[in-house]
C-alpha cells in the first residue's frame, strides 16, 4: 500500500510543560513550524513560524515550558504529546551550573580553582538520553551568552564528527536542532574502533591526549574556563544491574574529591531505544553525512595517490617483538600503543581512514586528525590509491591512520 501523501498538515496543542515526541517517517523530511507561543527542540528555540525540516528517521521532542501550538507536515513513524518529562531537573541542574560559571566568572583569573567554571561529565547506559542532556546543558548556557566546550568521548554514536573519534568543540550558540553540532574546527583524535574494547590502552591514551590540551586551552583563555565543559560518555555501562548501582557506584569513588557533586537524574519516557542494527545504520549515515552534507549538499573528491606518496600506520596489535628475541618462556606482549606502518593492499578496501596532523610519524599517537578519507579502489599493479576526500588537491599531510572503521557506500 502507498502512505497517504494528500492531506498530512495538522496543528498540535501543547500545554505548558509538556512535549510533542516525534519519529519522522522512514523515507520522507517532516517539515515542522511554531505557530503559537514558545518552544524548544533539546534546548534550542524554535523561531516562530518559520518551517524547519527534519530528515528521515529523525528523533526528537519540541518541549514547551508555557504553552505552543505546533504544525506538522509530512509523514511521522509515531508523535505523541507527554506531559510528564523530567525537564524541570534538568533545568535545575542548569541553574546550579550558571551559578558556577558566574562565580568562576568574578573570581581572580589568578586563582586556577576558583576561576574554572562547571566540568559536567554525563554518564549512564546506553539509550539513556546522554547525548540530549549534554545537548540541552549546552544550548541554555550557550542561550545565555557563554560558550561552554562540548567533549564527547562516544566512539559509538558521536554527535560531533564521524564514529571511532573523541572529539572536543566549543559551543557558540545553542546547537541547531536540524543540523547539529557545527563542524567548524573541532579537535578530533581518531581511536579508529566504534568500542572501546579493541584497544582501551589507546581509548585511555587518547582521553589523556584531548585532556591536555583542553587544559591548555582553558589556561589561555579565561572566558571558555569559566564556561566550562559537558562531557558526553557512551554507555559502557551495560545491564540493569549496573543501572541501578551506577551512582552509588561513582559516590563511592568520588567520595573524598573535593567539588565533586553526583547528581542522580531521571531518564525521559521519550529517549528511543536503538537496537545494534540501527546504530550501524546511524553510524553509516554519519560517514555519509561527512563527505556529501545532511541534505547532499556537500561534494566529496574523488582523489588518486601513488602508493609512495602516503603512509598508512595502524596503532596497536602484533606483537612486540618476536618470540625468539625474548627470554626461554615469555610471551611476546602485544603493544597497544605501538605504531605499525601498515603494507598498501586491498586490505584497505571500504575503510574509513583518518589524516593526522602528525609532522613525523612519533607524534601520530599524540596528534589530532585534520579529517578523513574513505578508500575506494586499491590498484597493486598500477600502484595507486583511490580515495574519496571532502575536496579536491592535496591532503593536508602524508600520514593516515587506519582502524577498523569500514563504510559501506550506498
Ligand atoms: P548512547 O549512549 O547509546 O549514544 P544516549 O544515552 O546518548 O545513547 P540519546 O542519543 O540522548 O541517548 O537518545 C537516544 C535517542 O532518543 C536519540 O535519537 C534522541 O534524539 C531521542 N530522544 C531523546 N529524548 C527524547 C524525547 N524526549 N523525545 C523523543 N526522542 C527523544
Amino acid at each position: 500500500s502507498t502512505p497517504a501523501t494528500s492531506t498530512t498538515t495538522r496543528q498540535v496543542k501543547l500545554d505548558k510543560e509538556s512535549e510533542l515526541r516525534i519519529e519522522v517517517g522512514m523515507e520522507i523530511p517532516l517539515r515542522l513550524r511554531l505557530l503559537t507561543g514558545t518552544a524548544e527542540i533539546f534546548g534550542t528555540e524554535l523561531p516562530p513560524e518559520i518551517w524547519l525540516s527534519f530528515p528521515p528517521r529523525h528523533k526528537f521532542a519540541v518541549f514547551t515550558w508555557y504553552g505552543a501550538t505546533i504544525e506538522m507536515d509530512g509523514i511521522t513513524e509515531t508523535d505523541y504529546t507527554a506531559d510528564e518529562t523530567p525537564m524541570v531537573s534538568y533545568v535545575n541542574v542548569h541553574a546550579v551550573l550558571e551559578g558556577r560559571r558566574n562565580h568562576a566568572k568574578a573570581s581572580s583569573s589568578t586563582d586556577p580553582d576558583s576561576s574554572q567554571g562547571p566540568r559536567v561529565i554525563v554518564v549512564g547506559p546506553t539509550d539513556s538520553g546522554k547525548s540530549t542532556l549534554s545537548k540541552m546543558l549546552l544550548s541554555w548556557a550557550a542561550k545565555q551568552g557563554w560558550k561552554p566546550t562540548f567533549v564527547d568521548l562516544d566512539i559509538g554514536q558521536g554527535s560531533i564528527t564521524i564514529p571511532g573519534c573523541i572529539a572536543a568543540t566549543p559551543i557558540e550558540m545553542p546547537i541547531d536542532p536540524v543540523e547539529g553540532i557545527p563542524l567548524e574546527m573541532p579537535l578530533v583524535y581518531f581511536f579508529g574502533h566504534t568500542t572501546p574494547s579493541l584497544n582501551v590502552d589507546l581509548y585511555k591514551v587518547l582521553v589523556k591526549e584531548l585532556s591536555q590540551i583542553l587544559e591548555r586551552q582553558f589556561a589561555g583563555n579565561a572566558e571558555s574556563r569559566a564556561a566550562g565543559m559537558v562531557i558526553n560518555t557512551m554507555g559502557w555501562i551495560e545491564g540493569v544491574g549496573y543501572e541501578e548501582k551506577l551512582c552509588s557506584m561513582l559516590k563511592d569513588v568520588l567520595k573524598n574529591k573535593p567539588n565533586v557533586d553526583v547528581v542522580k537524574l531521571q531518564k525521559s519516557g521519550g529517549v528511543v531505544s536503538r537496537n545494534t542494527k540501527f546504530r550501524q545504520k546511524t553510524r553509516s549515515y554519519r560517514i555519509r553525512e561527512y563527505f556529501y552534507g545532511l541534505a547532499n549538499d556537500l561534494s566529496p573528491h574523488s582523489n588518486i595517490a601513488n602508493f609512495s606518496d602516503l603512509f598508512v600506520y595502524k596503532i596497536g596489535g602484533g606483537p612486540q617483538a618476536p618470540r625468539s628475541a625474548l627470554p626461554i618462556g615469555a610471551e611476546p606482549a602485544a603493544d597497544p600503543t605501538r605504531l605499525v606502518l601498515v603494507n598498501i593492499n586491498r586490505d584497505l578496501l571500504h575503510l574509513v581512514l583518518a589524516v593526522s596532523f602528525a609532522k613525523e610519524p612519533d607524534q601520530i599517537i599524540s596528534s589530532n586528525v585534520a579529517g578523513f578519507i574513505y578508500i575506494t579502489d586499491i590498484d597493486i599493479q598500477r600502484k595507486k590509491i583511490t580515495y574519496l576526500a571532502p575536496s579536491a588537491g592535496e591532503l593536508p599531510s602524508r600520514f593516515l591512520i587506519v582502524g577498523s572503521l569500514t563504510w559501506l557506500e550506498t
